[in-house]
């Protein structure tokens, strides 16, 4: 087994992981540890190269310094990738590898569920590891965060409908979700339940199909969700979908979503100002997921109440964000990033 530190200005650590005898090839990327522990998920993806798996989790790890942070959790920015398929790579030697690699890292990287892993994923991996958190059982499990996660999102909907529409009654609107995965099936579930017209998509054709019999949601082509008439865009898939191109095609009034790194370059976040649309920051309207997390980490014993506490906090931040924003005429991006650097500034002082 191999863990070999690579050098990257702004990063405490990098380290590029391989095990041959189970095929384990991916990443560690340890953002900031400076509110503590490294936290964020493993994400497994067929990455066509391993500089493509580099750039996401050196991306998706600063993601994590800037949630945790704007979720007022005592966490660090961390992300791990693995390189491979879950459906056919992932074998419980390659994830007893894994948590292996992370106990090396001796408390500095706590793990959790991230796209193509599951809580049973989770609980191989602590067979080598304490610092592994969304497993459904022992003490302080917190299981599968999605729909925390997903009920954060919901959230920023009810957040950006009150700030761009004057109410956050969301019946009668119209969300497209891009993506109806854990966390995109969930909000959809949220969505239905208050009235919301659905507009969906995904590769998965199967996942659809439910979504039109389960939700009454009407089914888009992938590409074609950029164009769809609605009022809000719920991003659930993918990161760096909102590019200059696909911000002319939009034409809804608001975007709030799941998505980690949503925006495809900082500059994105002033297209979308300046073609008034309202963007929920991602890094602050995802952060259930992670408050979810935290209970298992820093061994919460009131759960529940810890986690609508935090959530209520989240959405307050939102709020204020969302303000600033308006009053200062600029994108709420920004105003989120000036917040987060704050909280850092403030702990350093
Ligand atoms: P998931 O893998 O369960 O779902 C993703 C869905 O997106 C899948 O159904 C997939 O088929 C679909 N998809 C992929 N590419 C697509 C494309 N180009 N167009 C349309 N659909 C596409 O993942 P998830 O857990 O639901 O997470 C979704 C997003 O939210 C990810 O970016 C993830 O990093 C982020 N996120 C998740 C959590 C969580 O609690 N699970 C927390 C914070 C952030």
């Amino acid at each position: 087994m191999n863990l070999t530190q690579i050098e990257v200005p702004g990063h405490e650590g990098v380290y590029r992981i391989e095990d041959r005898e189970s095929g384990l090839l991916g990443l560690i990327a340890i953002h900031s540890t400076q509110l503590g522990p490294a936290a964020g998920g493993v994400r497994m993806r067929p990455y066509y190269s391993f500089d493509a798996a580099l750039k996401d989790a050196l991306r998706l790890s600063q993601g994590m310094t800037l949630k945790n942070a704007a979720a007022g959790l005592p966490l660090g920015g961390g992300k791990a990738v693995i390189i491979g398929d879950p459906a056919g790579d992932k074998t419980p030697g390659l994830l007893q590898a894994f948590g292996r690699v992370v106990a090396q890292l001796d408390g500095r990287y706590w793990t959790a569920e991230d796209m193509g892993m599951t809580p049973a994923d989770m609980a191989e991996i602590a067979r080598e590891t304490e610092c592994v958190a969304g497993l459904e059982q022992g003490s302080h499990a917190s299981g599968d965060p999605s729909p925390i996660t997903a009920q954060g999102i919901f959230n920023a909907i009810r957040a950006v409908a009150r700030h761009r529409f004057g109410s956050d009654d969301l019946s009668g609107r119209t969300v497209s979700v891009q993506g109806l995965g854990n966390v995109g099936w969930h909000l959809c579930g949220f969505l239905r339940d208050q009235g919301v017209r659905l507009v969906v998509t995904d590769i998965n054709a199967a996942r659809v199909a439910r979504a039109e019999a389960e939700f009454g949601a009407r089914a888009v082509a992938c590409d074609a969700i950029f164009d769809a008439d609605a009022d809000i865009f719920a991003p659930c898939a993918i990161g760096g979908i909102l590019d200059a191109n696909r911000i002319e095609r939009l034409r809804v009034k608001a975007v709030a979503g799941g998505a980690n790194n949503q925006l495809a370059t900082p500059e994105d976040g002033h297209r979308l100002h300046r073609r008034g649309i309202l963007y929920a920051p991602d890094f602050v309207a995802n952060g259930g997921g992670i408050i979810n997390v935290a209970t298992e980490i820093l061994r919460i014993d009131a759960r529940e109440a810890w986690v609508a506490d935090k959530l209520t906090a989240l959405d307050s931040t939102m709020d204020r964000i969302l303000h600033a924003a308006k009053a200062r005429d600029v994108s709420p991006h920004h105003v989120a990033e000036a917040i987060v650097a704050d909280v850092l500034q403030q702990d350093a002082a």
